[in-house]
């Protein structure tokens, strides 16, 4: 029998569009980021390319602007170490204080490497060993550093690495995150709160998918998860328990959302490339075939933004101006074509009647407001 697609993709099509650089792995930050704008093919062929997207948008004349800075990766990895420090001593009487469990020690199985080698495939090899003998019910008392997990991402295989897992506490292991944000009164900022719970949904998810894969109970996986940052203004550790079953609900739908990055890289011409070494002329042309969701939003999670606003500004994208308006020009592709639907310049056609009539309405109203308060 014929294949079904004849030119299907080779394995290494996405590795041949990334070029000779290493790739970079999927994180539970990238992860959210993506399924925070699910309709975007670009950020999901470079993202499951491993393209550096931060050196991309350099290389095309973009400063991202975007991350953690580095003083605030300086005072995260110290106030981790803190929790750390004495064999999580810290975690441990969080978990104690949060969970009402009389344990007042634990083993740490630091998974950063294994043996001397730090490759994920060793590191999420030995991961699943020590799973399987936590679910067993062996080691009942063992905190899992850094674990490494897998979870299918765009039909790519993503690494996910959580700060930490629980020891088994009342029959249910904790996904752990430490961050150096405040809680105040015990109230941290809450967008930065919402940002670490999707990331924390990433890795509930992925040893939920680890442990089914391993054919032990993934509801053994709690749907809180214990974040610890600094209390008040010192640095000694908080921690609270947070629900996340509505962004494990959210993140399943939006991870369904995604098409195949492999599909998508196979759409582009042959001599397409994302190789930052490349001249730019030839990596941009690869980005304008890749389809992009521009919206405001993307300023606040994706290092291409800058980009992309300014294609979508030069293409008159109704998104370039935030989903409403997007959303209030259905079949219109630019701005510059309502204007002229809206003047009279051009005639619209069917698709496109009911919306200049709301426009009109709606200019009629503006008109009436503006003329009321003169
Ligand atoms: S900035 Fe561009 S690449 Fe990133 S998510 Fe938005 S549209 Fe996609």
């Amino acid at each position: 029998m014929p294949p079904q697609h004849p030119s299907a993709p080779s394995p290494g099509r996405l590795a041949v569009l990334r070029g000779p650089r290493p790739p970079q792995e999927y994180t539970a930050r990238k992860i959210t980021a993506l399924t925070a704008n699910p309709a975007c093919s670009r950020r999901a062929v470079l993202d499951a390319a491993g393209v550096d997207k931060a050196l991309l948008a350099q290389r095309l004349g973009h400063e991202p602007r975007f991350g953690q800075s580095p003083f605030a990766i300086r005072r995260e990895q110290s106030f981790e170490a803190l929790v750390k420090w004495g064999g999580y001593a810290e975690l441990i009487r969080l978990l104690r204080e949060q969970l009402d469990v009389p344990v007042e020690e634990a083993a740490v199985a630091d998974l950063t490497e294994v043996g001397g080698d730090a490759s994920l495939a060793v590191r999420a090899g030995e991961s699943r060993r020590l799973l399987n003998r936590l679910a067993a019910g062996a080691d009942e008392r063992l905190i899992l550093d850094r674990p490494v997990l897998t979870l299918e991402v765009a039909g790519q295989t993503a690494h996910v690495i959580p700060q930490a897992l629980s020891h088994r506490t009342g029959g249910q292991f904790y996904v752990v995150e430490i961050r150096s944000f405040p809680a105040i009164d015990g109230q941290a900022n809450p967008s930065a709160v919402a940002q670490t719970t999707k990331q924390a949904a990433v890795s509930v998810l992925a040893l939920r998918q680890t442990f089914t894969e391993l054919g032990l109970d993934p509801k053994a996986i709690a749907h809180r998860f214990l974040l610890i940052c600094p209390k008040d203004f010192s640095n000694r550790p908080y921690g609270k328990l947070i629900d996340l079953r509505q962004e494990l609900d959210a993140l399943r739908f939006q991870l369904s959302r995604l098409r195949r990055a492999e599909d998508l890289a196979h759409a582009l011409s042959p001599d397409a490339t994302l190789d930052t070494e490349r001249p730019k002329a030839e990596i941009d042309a690869t980005m304008r075939e890749l389809d992009a969701s521009f919206t405001p939003d993307c300023l606040s999670f994706c290092e291409m933004s800058r980009y992309c606003r300014d294609e979508a500004t030069d293409c008159a994208s109704p998104a370039r101006l935030g989903g409403v308006v997007r959303n209030s020009l259905p079949g219109i592709d630019s701005t510059r074509t309502a204007l002229r639907l809206l003047d009279g310049t051009s005639a619209p056609g069917p698709a496109e009647e009911a919306v200049i009539i709301r426009l009109r309405a709606a200019e009629r109203l503006r008109r009436l407001r503006g003329g009321s308060t003169a």
